[in-house]
């Protein structure tokens, strides 16, 4: 299947460096993108789907690194079926599970969490819900997992892994799991900040950079936030990526963002969201983080549209989160928001607005067109102007 997506206003990137892609079209082919800027007459022709986006923006599909995944799409914490249809309608082409550490009676004994990893890791290789790419089955660090432990679940597919939820009584003892599960070529994650919940304990910045994983999970706190000098600290003396989340504090989500750009280790700042939590269903969590720090602080929207897409693919080793010829065909179209006082999506989330998304493509093929059943409508009318596929799918 072919799909042409015709009078884009602008295209982001995805790449934070260089956040503006010339052109005005985007071919798609099967599951990958084909051409990114211009295509042919022939091209058009052969196409069996055709979208006007009618001068809206084209985003690489949005990937959010911390979602509580469990099984199928159902969320324990908030009783909720169909969480993850409403963050498709998002933008979010791409979840990353922070561990199915939600599952009701999840285990704590190694033998428990290796399973549910290894459960987690192939169900959704078989369940991609309303389209969304699911990555789940994050190993919850536990006191008794041993290197042999580590290696069986590598062999099984699984390569995340998550500390900071589980049985282990102090801190300090995370710096063995975790070095111990890198080593075994596990991609780690850190619980950061203040104590989630009753029974679970801080990870101070101390404690992070003693614990050293490949990601500080909301550094800006999940939702208490740590002490402000570490902020730079993590930026200037690790190679720790930052991942900022919409359940944290906006305030030291910003200090972060301004670190990571002040030390050019911005392509290790992520926005995520940390949802569903305490603090909610967040379907539009990563388009109100980028709104809230470009209209507070002085970002580019395209950097930060960089920081949940391309900043998130290269950190996680992802073929999505560009829009780039070779790259998975997850594309978003945005505009801005029906009753807003600025006519393009990049100015109205400039402006604190949230952006209207008028239509999303995974895997290349579009799940809806026209307007989300989330966002405000956009003011462009975004629709297929050809198609010879009788059912547009989606489930
Ligand atoms: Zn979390």
């Amino acid at each position: 299947m072919k799909t042409a997506i015709l009078n884009i206003g602008q295209i982001i990137s995805g790449n934070w460096r260089y956040p503006i892609t010339p052109g005005n079209s985007i071919l798609l082919e099967e599951e990958q993108i084909c051409k990114v800027g211009e295509v042919t007459g022939s091209d058009i022709d052969n196409s069996d789907v055709i979208i006007d986006a009618a001068g809206s923006v084209a985003v690489p599909g949005l990937i959010d690194s911390h979602v509580h995944i469990t099984f199928g799409d159902y969320t324990p914490r908030q009783n909720t079926v169909g969480y993850l249809h409403s963050y498709l309608h998002g933008g979010v082409t791409t979840s990353i599970s922070a561990s199915e550490v939600h599952v009701p009676g999840r285990p704590t004994d190694p033998d428990g969490v290796k399973a549910l990893a290894v459960a987690a890791k192939k169900c959704f290789e078989n369940f991609r819900p309303s389209g969304m790419r699911v990555h789940a089955g994050s190993l919850i660090l536990e006191p008794g997992l041993t290197s042999q432990d580590y290696q069986d679940v590598v062999s099984k597919g699984v390569w995340l892994a998550k500390a900071g939820f589980g049985a282990v009584g102090d801190a300090s003892e995370y710096i063995q799991l975790v070095t111990e599960a890198r080593n075994a070529g596990l991609f780690t994650t850190l619980h950061t900040g203040g104590a989630s919940i009753p029974g679970s304990f801080p990870i101070t910045g101390e404690d992070l950079i003693k614990i050293n994983p490949q990601v500080s999970f909301h550094i800006n706190g999940g939702p208490v936030s740590m002490e402000d000098k570490y902020f730079e600290v993590i930026a200037r003396d690790t190679e720790i990526a930052m991942q900022v989340c919409t359940a944290g504090n906006l305030r030291t989500a910003i200090l972060c963002a301004e670190m990571a750009k002040k030390h050019d280790a911005f392509e290790r700042f992520l926005i995520a969201t940390d949802t569903p939590t305490g603090s909610g269903i967040m379907p539009l969590g990563l388009i109100y983080t980028i709104s809230q720090i470009s209209s507070l602080a002085d970002f580019d929207v395209a950097e930060l549209i960089a920081a949940a897409t391309g900043n998130v693919a290269k950190c996680y080793g992802l073929s999505s989160g560009f829009l780039k010829a070779g790259y998975d065909a997850d594309v978003v179209l945005i505009d801005a928001p029906l009753g807003g006082t600025k006519s393009d999506a990049l100015s109205a989330l400039k402006n604190g607005d949230p952006c209207a998304v008028g239509a999303v493509i995974t895997a290349g093929v579009p799940r809806f067109v026209g307007r989300s059943r989330n966002t405000p409508p956009p003011v462009r009318k975004i629709e297929v102007i050809k198609s010879n596929i009788i059912d547009m799918y989606e489930g």
